[in-house]
């Protein structure tokens, strides 16, 4: 696909030139790149180093070992990211994963994983969508680094409400018994899940802990975009 057409830009969806570019100069700069201080949890921008953890991960005790993500989910986040996933704008994935990469590569190496997992979705989806961002995400981050990607091993087994609408409670709930294994065994000990949007981490959370009831012992987070919220 990356061969036949120029890529649009992400931010501006404009034709991108020159050809080979992935992004408009006078776009680069809105990227919103998620500064330190960060959250040694999940990554969201935090106010004050002392703090340490974001109120969320203060309250709420991860499934997860540690998560990353690359950058804030402001209006331009939203915006890209809703014609990322609803609108068949597959190629954004182009510049996410060569950023992904860029920016997180050192850490990658230090969380020494083998294997990068898409936060899946549900089938049904999968067969209206054609295609799961997540999934896209993860392809492009591992043409840059060392590592393969398993789209098969987890699987979304319920469709899921919109977790907007509820609390988070609710969405532990109603997250809990929509992903599964596909194997009895996990082969992998060590794993990083990809995923479009972190917001509470109920995702990642559950996802991360299927894995680890089937054998994982770590389990860490690349996530695109996170919410703020200190
Ligand atoms: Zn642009
Ligand atoms: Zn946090």
């Amino acid at each position: 696909m990356s061969l036949l057409y120029p890529a649009r830009c992400p931010v501006c969806d404009d034709i991108v030139t020159p050809k080979g570019e992935l992004i408009c100069e006078r776009c680069r700069h809105k990227l919103p790149y998620i500064k330190e201080p960060i959250c040694k949890c999940c990554g969201k921008e935090i106010r004050r180093r002392e703090q340490e953890y974001c109120s969320d991960c203060q309250r709420i005790p991860h499934h997860y070992t540690e998560g990353r993500a690359l950058l804030a989910y402001n209006e331009v986040m939203q915006r890209s990211v809703s014609a990322f996933k609803y609108k068949n704008r597959q190629e954004y994935a182009r510049l996410y994963g060569r950023e992904l990469a860029r920016v997180f590569g050192r850490q990658i190496s230090r969380w020494g994983a083998e294997v990068l997992i898409p936060v899946p979705i549900h089938k049904s989806r999968y067969r209206k969508r054609g295609y799961n961002q997540a999934g896209l995400l993860a392809d492009s981050l591992a043409e840059y680094i060392e590592l393969p990607v398993d789209s098969r091993l987890l699987i979304r087994t319920k469709k899921t409400t919109a977790q907007k609408s509820l609390n988070t409670k609710e969405r532990v709930k109603n997250l809990q018994d929509a992903f599964q294994v596909k194997k009895s065994v996990v082969q992998y000990k060590k794993i990083i899940l990809v995923d479009d949007i972190y917001t509470t981490g109920s995702t990642a959370d559950a996802c991360a802990g299927v894995l680890k009831d089937g054998g994982a012992e770590q389990v860490y987070l690349l996530c695109l975009c996170i919410g703020s919220g200190f």
